[in-house]
C-alpha cells in the first residue's frame, strides 16, 4: 500500500453524548463514497478516521477527492504507514523526505503517541525523525515557529503513520445527521449555493423543480438536473421532484394583474413545496433569495411569499452579494452549468413592472381571482420523481 488517508472530523467532536452517533454517520458517509473508488478498509481509531485501500486496485485519487467533498471532515491528508517501531519509522523518513519537503527550506516535526506503550516519547520520536531528515535534505533547516512543512508522526494502536501537508476538509457535518430539508432549484446561479450551505450542516437534501412545459423545454429540465448530479457529489443521491404549474401560470394571466404574477407564481410554489416536503418528511424549505436581488426578493415581497407556509425557510444566501453567491458557485463547481442560457418558468411571463413593495391585501385580492387549492392540487398530480446519483455512481 502506498498510502492512506487520514480524516479529522470537525465539529462533531463537540457533540457530548451523540458523538457517537455523529461519529458513525460519518464512518458510514466516508464509506459511501468511496464505493466508486474500489475496495477499502474504513475505521476510526482515537480522532481519526483512517481509510486504507484493500488492493492495487483503489483509485487513490479519485478516494482521495471525495473524502475532501465530505461534509463533517475538517482536514485530511495522505498517510505513509511504517511498522511501529522507531528503526522502522526512521527508515520510511529518510525515503520520503525528498517528496515530503520537496519545496520547503524549513520545517519541523510533530509526533504523537497515541500508544503510550511505544519506548519513546513525543519529543525524543521529534528529535531522531527531525535528524534523519536534516541528514536526507541538506537544503532545509527546522523552524518550530512557523514552518514551510509540518511532518507529522503519530503512534496508533496498530501502526506508526507519516505525513506532510494537511489540506482543509469541507467542514460542517456529516449529512443527514440534521434531517432532511427540500431544496426549490432553479436553473439559476442562487440555488445551487443555497443548497450546499445547508447541506454542509448535516442537512440531507431533495430538490424540488417547478418547469412550466412546453413553454420550458426538456433542456432547461436537463440543466437542473445536471446542477442536482454535481450537488449529490456533497450530498449523496438527490431525491429530485418535478412539478408542472403551466395551469397555474395559464390561470394567472388569464385572470390576474400582469404586475403580480411572479409574486404569485412564487407563493404557488411555496404551497406546492410544503406539501411536498411535509410527505417526503423533510423539514424546511431552501431557496436561494437574497434580500433586493429581483423585485420578488424585496423584504415586502419576501414577506408576502413567506406568509403561504408554516414550515421554516432557509435562505442561507440572504445577506451575500451577487458577487460573493458567484464565487462561492465557482467553488462547488455548479457556475458554468448555472449560466447556460435556458429559460426557467420564472422568466416566462415576467410582468413589464412587477410590484416591488406588494402588499398581503393585494395579493390576497388577486388571488380570489383563481382557485388556489384546486390550482395547487392539480399541480401536486403532476409530480414526477426520480433519484439523481453523481455521475461516478452510474
Ligand atoms: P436562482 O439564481 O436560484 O434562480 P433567482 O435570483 O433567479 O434565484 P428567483 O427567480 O426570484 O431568484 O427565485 C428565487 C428562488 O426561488 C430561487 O433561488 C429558487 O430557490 C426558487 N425558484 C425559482 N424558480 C424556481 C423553479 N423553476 N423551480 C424551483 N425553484 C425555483
Ligand atoms: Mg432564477
Amino acid at each position: 500500500m502506498d498510502y492512506a488517508i487520514l480524516l479529522k472530523f470537525g465539529e462533531i467532536t463537540l457533540k457530548g453524548a451523540n458523538r457517537a452517533y455523529f461519529e458513525n454517520t460519518l464512518l458510514r458517509q466516508v464509506r459511501y463514497r468511496l464505493k466508486p473508488y474500489g475496495k477499502w478498509n474504513v475505521y476510526k481509531s482515537q480522532s481519526t478516521i483512517c481509510v486504507e485501500p484493500e488492493d492495487d486496485g483503489c483509485d487513490m485519487e479519485g478516494a482521495y477527492g471525495a473524502c475532501k467533498r465530505t461534509f463533517g471532515v475538517i482536514s485530511l491528508c495522505r498517510a505513509y504507514e511504517a511498522e511501529k517501531d522507531m528503526e522502522a519509522v526512521k527508515k520510511r523518513i529518510a525515503e520520503l523526505a525528498p517528496a515530503l519537503l520537496s519545496d520547503a527550506r524549513t520545517f519541523k516535526v510533530e509526533a504523537r503517541r497515541a500508544d503510550k506503550s511505544f519506548p519513546y516519547t513525543s519529543p525524543e520520536i521529534s528529535s531522531e525523525a527531525g535528524g534523519v531528515i536534516l541528514d536526507v535534505c541538506k537544503n532545509v533547516k527546522v523552524d518550530v515557529h512557523d514552518p514551510d512543512v509540518t511532518v507529522r508522526i503519530e503512534i496508533r494502536d496498530e501502526k506508526a503513520f507519516i505525513s506532510g501537508a494537511r489540506e482543509k476538509g469541507a467542514g460542517g457535518m456529516p449529512v443527514t445527521t440534521n434531517g432532511k430539508a427540500l431544496l426549490l432549484l432553479s436553473g439559476g446561479i442562487d440555488s445551487p449555493v443555497a443548497g450546499h450551505m445547508i447541506c454542509r450542516r448535516g442537512v440531507k437534501l431533495e430538490v424540488i423543480h417547478f418547469e412550466s412545459f412546453p413553454y420550458t423545454s426538456e433542456r432547461a429540465l436537463e440543466k437542473v438536473k445536471d446542477l442536482a448530479r454535481i450537488l449529490a457529489r456533497y450530498n449523496g443521491a438527490v431525491c429530485f421532484h418535478t412539478v408542472s404549474v403551466t395551469e397555474i401560470q395559464e390561470a394567472l394571466i388569464k385572470n390576474c394583474d400582469e404586475d403580480y404574477f411572479t409574486i404569485l407564481l412564487r407563493r404557488f410554489m411555496m404551497r406546492i413545496s410544503e406539501a411536498v416536503a411535509r410527505e417526503r418528511e423533510c423539514a424546511a424549505l431552501v431557496t436561494g433569495e437574497s434580500v433586493g436581488q429581483v423585485a420578488s426578493q424585496t423584504i415586502q415581497a419576501l414577506s408576502v411569499t413567506n406568509g403561504t407556509v408554516s414550515i421554516p425557510v432557509f435562505r442561507p444566501c440572504i445577506g451575500l452579494d451577487k458577487e460573493e453567491i458567484i464565487q462561492r458557485a465557482r467553488e462547488i463547481d455548479t457556475f458554468e452549468t448555472s449560466v447556460l442560457p435556458f429559460e426557467d418558468c420564472c422568466t416566462v411571463f415576467t410582468p413589464r413592472h412587477p410590484k416591488t413593495k406588494p402588499t398581503l391585501e393585494n395579493v390576497l385580492k388577486e388571488e380570489e381571482r383563481v382557485n388556489v387549492e384546486a390550482l395547487v392540487n392539480d399541480a401536486l398530480s403532476t409530480r414526477r420523481q426520480e433519484w439523481i446519483r453523481e455521475s461516478v455512481y452510474e
